[in-house]
Order: structure tokens, then C-alpha cells, then sequence
């Protein structure tokens, strides 16, 4: 299995090796170069397997055993998707199951993916990509310096995978004073050696020109090993597609039956995740993609132009892990509806990345082929489904989860399940849970308190040259 540039002119290169890069030479992102197919006769065999066999069983098709020897591959799963790491389940729940599933009704479904140790669905990939990028750096007898960038989820879940790794370390940027207590203290008590917080005195923004300069600068990028554990890699995206493959088991009995998934989506990341486990064969009839008020994606699939907006026209919402308005991961998806043209994708994002939109309205019905459709939600929207949720079903779920449920509740069929993919937990949103429901959302024991934690970060101005001496002085 061999992995290709959706931009079509960049070498064809091995798991292990898309996974230690970010873009592909010629700017465009990996994906394997033919999706592998569950027929019946295999999804068969596989609807009953546990978490950890079931990921085997999907990884081990898209990673050759001369990349990642079977056996190796094994451990690292046996290892990350255990009940210890995904144990913050409900009462009610198993946490073997890894994603256990919530019945609200009748064919409506919470998946849940936020009982890792940052409780949010980032921590599936996530744990995945610490414990393979371990391995492979050690094969390759390399290290990684990896530098991010974050406003909120991805520092805390990236972090928590990379702690202690071998060969591994972490500067992770964010905006000073900024992020909630909660998500701020996630990270700054880490106290490992290996992970470096940094607060940036300006905004989100700030931090994402500072990576963005350092990634421009191709010796210091050599010299240092920069990498990036950010949405658009491959190894995030791969983990992702096995949930949904589980979800669809959890709410079947044959395979004769199409389940509909809605989505929470920022990055385009975990809905590209179902498209993938679709094109692999499950039987997913709809793939709804939720936005919040920044809808540039709910645009796209009502209109079929993509216009990504600059951040000075994003909006902060009470959702805050979906105000996106450039979502990096569609160019994988227009990949798949240009019939793998590289050429095509090519020409479309000379022009997205320089600030403009590009139009494939007359492709529309074969969008609708993939099965995707949207819907936006709102501020009032959220935090009247928080609430409408408690009172009938006895359910806490977050503000992105909320905006997922009210999107998909435009979308049901009468006789089709509808899974919607929980992405945080209320916990992470205390601020935003107490205006809807007048109450601190319950928190995991072991968390009560973390705001008090001795904390370990470092204070900088917003400039290249800061983090560049930072990283250096780091290292050497
Ligand atoms: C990251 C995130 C999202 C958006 O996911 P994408 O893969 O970027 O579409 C939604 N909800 C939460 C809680 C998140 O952390």
C-alpha cells in the first residue's frame, strides 16, 4: 500500500512515511492510492470484533506488513485502545467497548469518542499517532521536534499522546490568557520534560504565523526536525475511520442496513474519517456535516462553492473547536469527487490558496452520490438543544455535540439510524454548560481540581525568532 499527493506530483511513499510528514512535496495531502474494500463476507467478519481487532483488522489493510510488520502493528493498537486510556465512560457504559454508544431513542444515537484522557475525540487519533510515532523514529533511529499551534483541543490531546515518548518532543503554542482555565491547565500541568508550553502574548492567529514561519524556513526545519501532529495528517484521519465502522456495528444486525453519521466539523477531519470508511465499503447512506455560525462548509454542500474566510471574519462561538473557516482537510474530499485528477485539485487551490473560492456546482448530484449534506447551528440553537437533551433523554452532552444533534435532527429518515458523533465532553465547556442548564457539568474525579495543579509554561512574545531561540536552546 502506497500513498499518493492529491496534488499529484509528489513521490509515492509508505505509511511510515507520510506519517513523519506533513503536506506532501507539491502542497497537497496523502492519501493511499486505492481504498481498500469490505465486502459483505468481510464486514461480516468483523462485526463482532472488540475495538482493538477491528482496528487490526482496517489498519492492517491500509499499512504493507513491510512498513509496519503485522505484529509490531498489533502491539501498538493492543496498547493505545485500552479501557485504562478510554476509561472516562458514563455509569452505564462499558469501557472496553472504547466507543461505547448512547441510545437517546429509537434509531438516535450518541457515539461517544471523548473518554480519552483530554475528553475529546482528538485523544482516538491521537494516543494512536504518539504510540506510532514512537515506533517508527525508533525503527528509523530518528527524533521529532514537533511544533503546534492551538486554540483549545489539539494541544491537550496532542500532548497527552506525546508525553514521555521516546524520541519525541513537543513545543505546543498558545494564546496567553486566552483558552479556558480547564483547557489551559490540561496542558500547562504536564510536567514532563518532553513537552514545552508555550503562551504567546496575542491571539490564535499569532501562534499559527509563528508555526507557519518556522515551517517556512526549510534549514531551521531540517536542522531541528520540525514536525506537526496537526488535522491534515494521515495517521489522524486513518485512526478516525475505524469508530465509525464500530458505530455501525453497535446499531445493526446486518449488513443490509445503512446507518446515517452527523458529524461536528471544523477541519473537515473526522467527516472526511466516515467518508473514507464509506468509499471502504460500510453501508453509511448520509454523512451530515455540522458547522456552528462558521458555515463555510454547510455553504459548500448547499451551493457547491467552497469560500474559505480569512480569520479576521471568523466568528468566536460557544463551540469554539469548530470556528474554522478554511477547512484543510476538503482537499482530500475533492480529490475523491475529481476522480483522483491531482491535476484538477491542483487548479481548484491555486486559487483557495490565494483568498479565493472556486465553484464545482455541476457536480453536485455526485456530491449527493457521496452522501453528504449540512446544516449550521447557533448560539440560541446549542444551548437550547443542552438543554432540550437533559430534559428528555437525562443526557449532558457539550456545545459541539449539541450543534451536531440539532443538525442532525433536520436530517432523519423514518427506519435509518442516526448516529451523531459526540466530540467533547460537557466537562471541557463548563462556562457554556452552566448558561444552558444552570449547572457545573459533572467532571471526571480524577480532573476535580487540575485548575490548581503546579503548572510549567513559559511566557513570549508573538515573533519567529522567539521560538526559533526557544526550540534551539531546547534542544542543544
Ligand atoms: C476538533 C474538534 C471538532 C472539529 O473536528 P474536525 O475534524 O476539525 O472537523 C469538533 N468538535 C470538537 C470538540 C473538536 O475538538
Amino acid at each position: 500500500m502506497k500513498y499518493l499527493s492529491t496534488r499529484g506530483h509528489s513521490p509515492a511513499l509508505s505509511f511510515s512515511d507520510v506519517l513523519l510528514g506533513g503536506l506532501a512535496p507539491d502542497g497537497g495531502l496523502y492519501l493511499p492510492e486505492k481504498y481498500p474494500q469490505f465486502d459483505d463476507a468481510d464486514l461480516t467478519a468483523i462485526r463482532e470484533m472488540n475495538y482493538r481487532d477491528l482496528a487490526f483488522a482496517i489498519l492492517s489493510r491500509l499499512i504493507a506488513d513491510s512498513d509496519i510488520p503485522a505484529d509490531d502493528l498489533r502491539g501498538i493498537i493492543n496498547k493505545t485502545y485500552t479501557a485504562e486510556v478510554y476509561g472516562f465512560t458514563r455509569k452505564d457504559q462499558n469501557a472496553e467497548d472504547i466507543t461505547p454508544t448512547v441510545k437517546l431513542e429509537d434509531d438516535l444515537y450518541l457515539l461517544s469518542l471523548s473518554n480519552g484522557p483530554t475528553l475529546a475525540f482528538k485523544d482516538m487519533a491521537m494516543q494512536l499517532l504518539g504510540n506510532l510515532f514512537e515506533y517508527v523514529l525508533d525503527k528509523k533511529g530518528e527524533t521529532t521536534n514537533i511544533l503546534g499551534a492551538t486554540s483549545g483541543d489539539t494541544g491537550p490531546a496532542a500532548e497527552y499522546a506525546m508525553r514521555g515518548k521516546k524520541g519525541v518532543s513537543v513545543f505546543m503554542l498558545s494564546p496567553h490568557e486566552k483558552m479556558s482555565r480547564f483547557q489551559t491547565a490540561q496542558m500547562f500541568s504536564l510536567q514532563d520534560d518532553n513537552i514545552h508550553n508555550i503562551a504567546v502574548k496575542g491571539v490564535f492567529d499569532d501562534c499559527q504565523d509563528m508555526v507557519k514561519a518556522v515551517s517556512n524556513d526549510a534549514a531551521f526545519k531540517a536542522k531541528y526536525k520540525i514536525g506537526a501532529v496537526n488535522s491534515i495528517n494521515w495517521g489522524r484521519i486513518v485512526a478516525q475511520v475505524i469508530y465509525y465502522f464500530k458505530g455501525y456495528f453497535a446499531v445493526t444486525e446486518s449488513n443490509e442496513q445503512k446507518v446515517d453519521f452527523t458529524v461536528p466539523s471544523g477541519n473537515f477531519g473526522n467527516v472526511c474519517a466516515g467518508h473514507i470508511a464509506r468509499m471502504m465499503g460500510l453501508p453509511i447512506d448520509k454523512l451530515v456535516v455540522a458547522t456552528n455560525e462558521n458555515d463555510v462548509l454547510d455553504e459548500f454542500f448547499k451551493t457547491g462553492i467552497y469560500r474559505p474566510r480569512g480569520s479576521a471574519n471568523t466568528f468566536h462561538t460557544s463551540s469554539p473547536s469548530m470556528d474554522i473557516s478554511k477547512a484543510s482537510n476538503f482537499e482530500r474530499f475533492i480529490y475523491d469527487l475529481l476522480d483522483q485528477n491531482g491535476d484538477k485539485v491542483r487548479d481548484l487551490w491555486s486559487g483557495v490558496d490565494q483568498g479565493g473560492a472556486f465553484n464545482v456546482k455541476t457536480l453536485m448530484t455526485k456530491v449527493r452520490g457521496f452522501g453528504l449534506v449540512s446544516g449550521s447551528s447557533n448560539h440560541e440553537a446549542r444551548m437550547q438543544t443542552i438543554r432540550a437533551t437533559n430534559a428528555k433523554y437525562g443526557v449532558i452532552i457539550d456545545t459541539h455535540t449539541a450543534d451536531g444533534l440539532k443538525v442532525a435532527l433536520e436530517h432523519r429518515e423514518k427506519g435509518t439510524p442516526m448516529v451523531v458523533l459526540e466530540t467533547a465532553l460537557a466537562a471541557k465547556f463548563e462556562d457554556a454548560l452552566v448558561e444552558a442548564l444552570g449547572d457545573v457539568p459533572p467532571r471526571p474525579e480524577s480532573l476535580n481540581g487540575i485548575e490548581d495543579f503546579p503548572q510549567k509554561f513559559t511566557v513570549m512574545e508573538a515573533s519567529a525568532q522567539n521560538i526559533k531561540g526557544f526550540i534551539a536552546k531546547a534542544i542543544d
